[in-house]
């Protein structure tokens, strides 16, 4: 097949290869080539000792940013674009080595997807109503600042993911990083803001500090330039931000279950199931967390799954492994609970089954047990590659247990069936922010399904798959007896 490109096509493509090439990753990031500050020795854009200095050069960026255009601002967000995807493996490198969590495999996919599928400016849109009265506008305008706080599990993916859809809306940005993934955080942090500058924007727009604590959180939540607060991670940040007396966007804990009835295609859900358990070692909170099947597939439905890269342990190694991989802690009000095992969150199965003395090789990607309700394979958000399956007799036990062991996260759920009375009865009773059908979790953030992603799903504020609107407030303009043409 001949194509006939002009000369100018031809340097473009030229010109774009070359500058993939210069950004692509030479070689895996050593440890010392990173940290809070810098990477390869170039200090970090946007990264300060104290949170009121970020907050100030946040805020300068903010009004910066006011005087833009929309399209100018849509510049900027494909810049981030650019650059998240040409940087995607270094990002995932440096996250997989400093969290010692999930696979440098996903963790490129996921940048990949915030990068294709964030909403931009197109998300925000203007109302107009005329009447005898004259013309009413309502706009979405930015807050301000947003002070963001982020997770270890999705640590750069969520600054990125955040940073596009606050800048979209308007707003700078000042995050508080997980101080686990904070070299990982900060990157993300440098890299919107090269893309930003090498867009027409501020040098700073986005900006973090160099030891995130809960001090420095609390400075977020009480300085008066901060005007909204986006909070994604556990239920503890969570309660925190919201008790905060400031607006703020909760985006907390899941324990996803999945119901497999007798009408689902098991192959396919065994293969679905294992696909969207084992993502990134299941790190994400909409991961398949724990299995309800009807016992009259049972048996073909763990078949699958063992097909697919899964061991199955007997009930006496499940019950080792779950002494393992989670720990007992006194809380704050002297009562001991039970809290994930950080040496085990986000491990490849191989590793974690080690604790036990089970040795297998990479092809096994997830281990799953026969285990009861109660057992804490299900009742946990382990975070790891491990699912607890339970056997139901029929849709009602199923149901009332998924709805159950999803501990009014009303997070995630997920069924394999092609019953629509069952699928609409579990997706009623579980009122979760994401149910996805016959497919693997991820595709309910938009990877193989439709839908834009989000890193940051807002079940306790109501924002659910959040993006650049969920980030702006509303604000109306009324011209009284005029602007009709009728
Ligand atoms: P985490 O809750 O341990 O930490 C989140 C962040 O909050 C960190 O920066 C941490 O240092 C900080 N933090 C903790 N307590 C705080 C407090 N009282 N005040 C201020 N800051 C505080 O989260 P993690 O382990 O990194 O992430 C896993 C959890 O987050 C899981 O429960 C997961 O389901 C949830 N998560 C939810 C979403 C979502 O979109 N809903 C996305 C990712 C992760």
């Amino acid at each position: 097949m001949a194509y006939n490109l002009t000369e100018a096509q031809i340097n473009e493509i030229v010109s774009r290869v070359v500058s993939e090439f210069k950004s692509a990753p030479k070689a895996p990031a050593a440890a010392k080539d990173w940290d809070a500050t810098q990477y390869k020795g170039r200090k970090l854009i946007g990264v300060y000792e104290t949170m009121e200095e970020a907050i100030e050069v946040a805020n300068a960026g903010y009004k910066a940013v006011r005087s833009m255009s929309v399209a100018d601002r849509e510049k900027i967000i494909t810049a981030i674009r650019n650059l998240c995807r040409a940087e995607a493996p270094i990002m995932a490198e440096i996250g997989v080595a400093e969290t010692k969590m999930g696979r440098v495999d996903h963790k490129t996919a996921k940048h990949n997807l915030v990068a294709d599928k964030t909403p931009g400016t197109e998300d925000i849109v203007e109302e107009a109503k005329t009447g005898d009265n004259g013309l009413t506008l309502t706009e979405m305008a930015p807050f301000g600042v947003v002070g963001a706080i982020t997770p270890s599990t999705n640590p750069s993916e969520t600054v990125i993911c955040n940073s596009i859809g606050m800048i979209a809306a308007g707003n700078g940005v000042v995050f508080n990083p997980h101080p686990g993934a904070i070299a990982t955080s900060n990157y993300a942090v440098d890299l919107v803001n090269r893309a930003v500058y090498s867009a027409g924007g501020p040098k700073v727009l986005v900006a973090s500090v160099v030891k995130p604590t809960l001090d420095t959180a609390n400075v977020m939540y009480k300085h008066p330039s901060i005007k909204l607060l986006v909070c994604t991670g556990g239920p503890g940040v969570v309660k925190a931000v919201l008790s905060s007396g400031k607006k703020a966007i909760g985006a907390g804990a899941g324990n996803p279950p999945v119901i497999v009835d007798d009408t689902a295609d098991i192959d396919k859900a065994a293969k679905d199931i294992i696909d969207g358990c084992t993502f990134d070692n299941n790190l994400p909170c909409i991961a398949e967390k724990e299995v309800f099947v009807f016992e009259n597939v049972a048996d073909r439905l763990i078949a699958g799954m063992q097909k697919n890269g899964c061991i199955l342990l007997t009930r006496a190694q499940a019950d080792e492994l779950a002494k393992v991989v989670l720990v007992e802690k006194a809380g704050k009000d002297g009562k001991v609970k039970k809290i994930v095992n950080r040496d085990c969150v986000g491990r490849d199965c191989r590793v974690i089954l080690e604790k036990i003395g089970i040795k297998v090789g990479p092809e096994i990607r997830c281990a799953i047990a026969e285990v009861p309700f109660e057992h804490d394979f299900v009742q946990e958000e382990l975070m790891m590659p491990i699912l607890g399956i339970v056997r139901v007799k029929n849709i009602d036990e199923a149901i009332d247990l998924a709805v159950k062991a999803e501990h009014g996260n009303r997070h995630t759920a997920h069924m394999h069936s092609k019953n629509i009375d069952n699928l609409t009865a579990f997706a009623r009773a579980v009122e979760t922010t994401i149910f996805v059908k016959n497919a693997p979790s991820y595709a309910g953030i938009g990877f193989g399904g439709e839908g834009h992603t989000t890193f940051t799903i807002a079940g306790p504020t109501g924002e659910g798959i959040t993006s650049a609107r969920s980030f702006t407030r509303k604000r109306r303009c009324v011209m009284v007896d005029s602007f009709r043409i009728i």
